[in-house]
């Protein structure tokens, strides 16, 4: 299997690097008894397996992942904020790895902008929530929907022609316009992020890539991923 999945129109995620595998997490435990193993067998899933079902996390928090993502500005917002356990830096307080290509230094004019299948209506009982009906006259909104967004890329690559600060100009862009981030994680927060992401009550667009994620989570722990599906 690839290491890099497509997703939506222009979008992907890419497993970049990932520090550990289901090894890891055994002997993260077994070092309480003095005790390294160099190959997993049946007994280190069982000792995985009790781990889960005793909500000792922190084994699970030596493996880290290295994703690079290119997502919606929308879904990038949502999944800014998983925030605990991703990787530590130098700051005080939590916060995690995530890095992003940045609309000061970069020329937003041919940048990719999401543009949907199809528009899906409003849920009548949910306000957060879609519906997979869509509206009546979907394709002709979606054409509508492309001219804005080209208009609005025309009206930046104009600011900047004026020799306006890209910093100012971005603030015509569409949010649908694609950003691209890195985004290391340990392996308990990027559970946590795909089972509330995947969950039908998220969005259609960030269900897709926690899907991406758990496929490529699995490449990397496929016991560890598993065990942890049983969490209590
Ligand atoms: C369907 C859906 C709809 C949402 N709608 C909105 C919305 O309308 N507006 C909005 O602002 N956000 C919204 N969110 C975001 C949501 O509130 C969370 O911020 C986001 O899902 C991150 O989840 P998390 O806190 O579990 O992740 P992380 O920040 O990665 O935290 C991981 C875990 O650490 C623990 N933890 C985190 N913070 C603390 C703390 N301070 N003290 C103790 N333990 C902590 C919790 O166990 C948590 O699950 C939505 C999320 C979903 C899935």
């Amino acid at each position: 299997m690839s290491r890099k999945i497509d997703l939506l129109d222009h979008g992907f995620v890419e497993l970049i690097d990932a520090l550990g595998s289901d090894l890891t997490v055994v002997n993260s435990a077994r070092v309480s008894f003095g005790k390294r193993k160099q190959e997993l067998d049946q007994g280190d899933e069982r000792l995985i397996q009790y781990l889960v079902q005793h909500q000792h996390w922190s084994p699970f928090r030596h493996v880290q992942l290295q994703f690079h993502c290119k997502v919606p500005e929308f879904v990038a917002r949502q999944w800014y904020k998983h925030v605990v356990g991703i990787v530590y830096s130098e700051a005080p307080t939590v916060d995690h790895a995530w890095n992003e290509v940045s609309l000061r230094y970069t020329d937003a004019s041919d940048m990719d902008v999401y543009v949907p299948d199809g528009f899906r209506q409003q849920s009548q009982d949910n306000r957060q929530a879609s519906m997979d009906q869509q509206v009546a006259d979907s394709a002709g909104l979606q054409n509508e929907y492309k001219k804005h967004c080209e208009k609005a890329l025309a009206l930046y690559r104009r600011l900047i022609d004026q020799g306006v600060a890209r910093e100012q100009a971005r603030g015509v862009l569409p949010l649908a316009l694609y950003t691209e981030f890195y985004w290391t994680a340990s392996l308990q927060a990027v559970v946590n992020f795909i089972k509330l992401r995947k969950h039908e009550t998220a969005q259609f667009e960030i269900r897709e890539y926690a899907n991406a994620l758990e496929s490529l989570t699995q490449l990397v722990v496929p016991v560890a991923y598993a065990c942890l599906q049983k969490k209590p």
